[in-house]
């Protein structure tokens, strides 16, 4: 008897102190809260507490894992895709340098044509033809006049150097231009000039405007041309000789 109830008392106490199994939704809360607080804390609560459910929940886990992995940089595939535009990106720079290159041979040659055409002499002014190279007065008149009204272009008869623009005895301001064979040619009594000493000009540039300085008896040009030598020619005859006439 009394060993009977002994048992009964200590299988009663057993029954009293052992702990109701949770319920199916308490251990998923109890997963969820262990997966919330970390990856070892999930792993050892899966084990402990469950068995199939657990690791169920886990697994989403590392399936993100998986696919951050395969998401990242880094991989071989993603790499490739990237080196196709750098490559492109050269072969467009190397397109644009020929293209580049072309325009600048296609600028060359137009470049070229246009001073092939254009021409190397010109009239140094509009106006009228009032006097000739020669005698004149009892004296000698050493260019050929070309008569307008004050500030009338006046343009450079042929490629050259400007060695000289400023005042000058008799002719108000000048200007003088050096041209390659050594001819200078000059420009008296401008009203003024825009060219500097040493400034290249090319034939039918404006170097200056008509004036009245000097020893002038209306405004006009007096126009000169100085071969190599000093020697002072007619210029009409020189202006002519280049296809010019005045
Ligand atoms: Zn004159």
């Amino acid at each position: 008897m009394l060993e009977e109830a002994v048992e009964r008392a200590s299988v009663r106490a057993v029954s009293t102190h052992r702990l109701p199994p949770p319920p199916s939704a308490l251990r998923g809360r109890i997963v969820v809260a262990a997966v919330a607080v970390g990856a070892f804390a999930a792993a050892g609560a899966g084990q402990t507490l469950t068995s199939g459910k657990g690791s169920n929940e886990v697994t989403p886990l590392a399936s993100a894992k998986d696919n951050s992995a395969a998401l990242g940089v880094g991989g071989n595939a993603p790499s490739a895709p990237q080196i196709l535009p750098v490559s492109k990106a050269t072969d467009g720079s190397f397109e644009a340098q020929k293209l580049a290159k072309s325009q600048q041979i296609t600028q060359e040659r137009e470049a070229a044509e246009a001073e092939a055409k254009r021409p190397k002499f010109v009239r140094p002014a509009n106006g009228a033809f009032t006097s000739g190279y020669g005698g004149r007065w009892g004296t000698t008149h050493y260019g050929i006049d070309i008569a307008g009204p004050i500030g009338t272009p006046i343009y450079s008869a042929a490629d050259g150097v400007v060695i000289e623009a400023g005042p000058a005895s008799g002719f108000g301001l000048w200007v003088r231009v050096e041209h390659s064979d050594g001819t200078i040619t000059v420009y008296g009594h401008v009203d003024s000039y825009n060219v500097r000493e040493g400034q290249r000009v090319k034939a039918g540039e404006q170097i200056a405007r008509m004036g009245n300085r000097g020893f002038s008896t209306g405004p006009h040009l007096h126009f000169e041309v100085w071969v190599a030598g000093g020697q002072k020619i007619n210029p009409l005859t020189w202006l002519n000789a280049r296809g010019v006439t005045v």
